[in-house]
């Protein structure tokens, strides 16, 4: 087991900056998910930590110990690509063995590892049989043994079920992250899935743009998001976002917008930029009649136990998700209330949340 740091990291590829001064610690044990879109700098982050490119600048620490120049061989940790990606010549046991073989390792103990190895992923009446024949699901498990069996310090992974359909996708989370419960191996896993990021990180680091925005439980990331990015890029639908064009005093409990009084959380500083958005996420606003603000539904859509309604309102379009009990009929005029507890408030220049009561 280990905890990885990563100080200061930056990568240039040419003029262009892939990862911009990185700072990172992931803890001893922990399932920790790097999340961000298509060409953040996930997998070079990712791929520095393994050895398998230099950083620009900047260092890695593996339990203290400074391996930003080791080779990969010499970190040991496990690099987990496809789950799938077997000897196919080779029948199972031979497949889960294999890393311990070409470390030199006696026979016997090969074969009292891969039994371990082959009971906890339930394998063990699979052993004898070619992988080319096994299910989809069988082999990325075997596949899996085959990384677990030589007890690397880390795991590192890289979109690993990128290739599976729903089903096994689903199926593989809840496997995957049981496997970690059960070895405990701090791993870093990479996805652009906020559903399998929120569902497997015991921490969750939200990168864009070659930067770590906020790394937190996923609660925290998001009922607090700390930039508006977070709180676009996590939740579906995403936050709404109200525009405010005045400043924000220190204490104030309440602002005005088109003349409608709205509750907010009390800010532990004043900040003089000249526009502000209240982020507030779907379900943190009311239909009901006497709302601060009124509107009119432009859309439904029913999702069965919930639905998520469109509104116009005075303070722009909102989505709100409610019970799917309600009633409601395109251009309905409704009222909205929004949750006080539940509104995050952003610098409008910055995109950064202001400290207040809930943002610390
Ligand atoms: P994805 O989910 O699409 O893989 P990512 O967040 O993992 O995205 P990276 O693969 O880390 O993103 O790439 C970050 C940026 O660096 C991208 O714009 C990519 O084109 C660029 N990049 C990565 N590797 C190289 C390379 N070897 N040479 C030049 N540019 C590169």
């Amino acid at each position: 087991m280990a905890e990885i740091v990563i100080k200061d990291l930056n990568k240039k590829f040419g003029e262009f900056t892939a990862v911009n001064n990185s700072n990172l610690t992931i803890k001893d044990g922990e399932f920790f998910v790097l999340l961000g879109p298509s060409g953040c700098g996930k997998t070079t982050t990712l791929r520095m930590i393994a050895g398998l490119e230099l950083p620009t600048t900047g260092k890695i620490f593996l339990d203290n110990k400074d391996v930003t120049f080791l080779r990969t061989s010499q970190r040991d940790i496990a690099f987990v690509f496809q789950l799938f990606a077997l000897y196919p010549h080779m029948n199972v046991e031979k497949n889960i063995g294999f890393p311990l073989k070409i470390q030199g390792v006696s026979k016997r103990q090969i074969k009292d590892k891969v039994i371990e190895v082959s009971k906890m992923l339930h394998l063990e009446h699979l052993l004898k049989l070619k992988v080319s024949g096994l299910s989809g699901g069988d082999r990325q498990r075997v596949a899996l043994g085959r990384s677990i069996i030589r007890r690397p310090k880390a795991f590192l992974m890289d979109e690993p079920l990128g290739a599976l359909d729903a089903e096994f996708r689903e199926m593989m989370c809840f496997e995957l992250r049981k496997l970690h419960n059960d070895i405990n191996a701090t791993t870093v896993y990479v996805t652009h899935d906020q559903i399998e990021a929120m569902s497997m990180g015991d921490r969750v680091g939200i990168m864009n743009k070659g930067i770590v925005l906020q790394a937190d439980d996923p609660l925290t990331i998001y009922n607090k998001p700390k930039t508006m990015f977070v709180g676009k890029f996590i939740g579906s639908p995403a936050m709404n976002f109200i525009k405010i064009n005045s400043v924000i005093q220190k204490g104030k409990k309440s602002i005005k917008i088109n003349d409608r009084k709205i509750e907010i959380p009390k800010t532990h500083e004043d900040s003089k930029a000249t526009c502000h958005y209240l982020g507030i996420r779907p379900e943190n606003i009311v239909i009901t009649n006497d709302g601060e603000v009124r509107g009119k539904v432009f859309g439904v859509e029913y999702l069965g136990a919930h639905q998520i309604v469109t509104a116009d309102t005075e303070v722009g379009r909102l989505k709100v998700r409610t019970s799917s009990h309600i009633q409601l009929m395109i251009n309905d005029t409704i009222g909205l209330h929004f949750l006080p507890d539940n509104i995050i408030i952003f610098n409008g220049e910055t995109e950064v949340a202001l400290k207040s009561q809930f943002i610390l």
